[in-house]
């Protein structure tokens, strides 16, 4: 069944730095959240900075009661910089939802992101509704500041930081064996670079737990049609991120 999309004007709520160069979005989308589900993005106009192109942002919570979507970006660029600099009152035009999410079927799910990577879980633990557990990583301790975040959603927070500030020293993959052998999770999410990713599905592989990635590619018009995301599969054939994604099961890909 396709999936509904439409490009709507939505007004910003807040616009606020939550962490180092990290923003988080609040806009009115009823749609969206009625459409939206996790692991898919939104692609976003960011009007009268001659950019001609939208920037895709995941969405990384939805509530239905209020019609409000979060979205959390990091400042890399100009689109970002510029989607900085926006305030409450003003609107941002919004393609979505787009993409394909994650499938949901997980009796003890456990959900690892790094970096970026982390914000579009955080849709996902709202919906396994406590269910979740989830693995973050980052560089240190001002990094994985979204444990606050995904507390009221999540069963469980484990963390690790490269420098040792915060939770384990080491990165998620040297955590993730020792959790998988005691808390038996039955699949694996996981969102972040893809060398992180890629040493996830290896662990899971081996202890032969499934395994779902969401791949971020340059993409352009994030509707299947300009083929700049396409990447290589694992059985020879070629797939959009945009379109095909940007979920997938990881031996699809890896
Ligand atoms: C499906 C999807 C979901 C995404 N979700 C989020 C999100 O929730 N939060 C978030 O902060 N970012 C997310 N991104 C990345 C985000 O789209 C880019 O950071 C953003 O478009 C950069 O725009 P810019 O104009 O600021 O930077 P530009 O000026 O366009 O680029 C600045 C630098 O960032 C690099 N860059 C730009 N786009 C990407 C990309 N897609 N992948 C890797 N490097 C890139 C460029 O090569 C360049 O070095 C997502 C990307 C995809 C494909």
């Amino acid at each position: 069944m396709a999936l509904r999309k439409k490009a709507l004007d939505a007004a910003i709520l807040s616009n606020r730095r939550v962490g180092t160069e990290i923003y988080r979005l609040e806009i009115n989308c009823p749609f969206l959240t009625q459409e939206g589900v996790p692991g898919q993005f939104i692609q976003v106009r960011i009007d009268g900075m001659g950019l001609l192109l939208r920037r895709p942002l995941g969405i990384a919570e939805a509530y239905s009661a209020t019609g409000t979507v979060a979205m959390y970006y990091r400042i890399v660029g100009k689109g970002t910089a510029a989607l900085a600099e926006m305030k409450p009152g003003q609107t941002v035009n919004c393609l979505g939802p787009l993409g394909k999410g994650f499938s949901l079927q997980a009796e003890r799910p456990l959900l690892i992101g790094g970096g970026m990577g982390i914000a579009p879980l955080l849709f996902l633990a709202q919906r396994f509704q406590g269910k979740a557990a989830v693995l973050m990583g980052g560089r240190n301790k001002a990094e994985v500041f979204w444990s606050d975040f995904f507390a009221p959603a999540a069963k469980e927070v484990f963390i690790t930081t490269d420098d040792g500030s915060a939770g384990e020293k080491g990165f998620t993959t040297a955590l993730l064996p020792t959790l998988l052998e005691k808390y038996r999770f039955d699949v694996l999410f996981t969102c972040g670079p893809d060398i992180m990713m890629r040493k996830i599905w290896e662990i899971a592989d081996k202890a032969d737990v499934p395994c779902q990635v969401s791949l971020e590619r340059h993409m352009a018009c994030g509707l299947g049609a300009c083929l700049s995301c396409a990447i290589d599969t694992a059985d020879g054939g070629r797939k959009k991120v945009c379109q095909d994604g940007p979920v997938f099961w990881a031996q699809e890909v890896f």
